[in-house]
């Protein structure tokens, strides 16, 4: 019975070996992407993939649309925010201000004296 044998041994039925096989045949089709910085990422997807709307660029991670003259907003930048900007943001123009006068009178009464 070894043709039995073989035939279970194809793994019929899917798996990602199975399937980046078929890859190699299955229709693909590359999708033009542009970031804001105008970087252009041609992504290819299995034909029955519906392509996404946007895509990360691959250079500088911003997303990417399908539409060259509209590509989408780069994103604000809050998750990345650096512990310095939320100091920069809490504080408003007139108390950097006072805290720079602050700093200075302190520095003139030392090199006053
Ligand atoms: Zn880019």
């Amino acid at each position: 019975m070894a043709t039995g044998n073989a035939i279970r041994g194809t793994r019929v039925g899917s798996g990602p070996v199975r399937w980046a096989e078929r890859g190699e045949q299955a229709p693909r089709r590359s999708v033009a992407y542009w970031c804001a910085n105008g970087h252009l990422t041609q992504p290819a997807f299995a034909a029955e993939i519906e392509p996404p709307d946007t895509w990360d660029c691959p250079r500088c991670g911003l997303p990417a649309g399908q539409n060259e003259q509209a590509p989408p907003e780069r994103p604000r930048a809050e998750p990345y925010k650096t512990h310095l900007a939320y100091v920069k943001e809490r504080r408003t123009d007139a108390d950097g201000e006072a805290i720079l006068q602050e700093a200075l009178a302190r520095l003139r009464q030392r090199t006053g004296r």
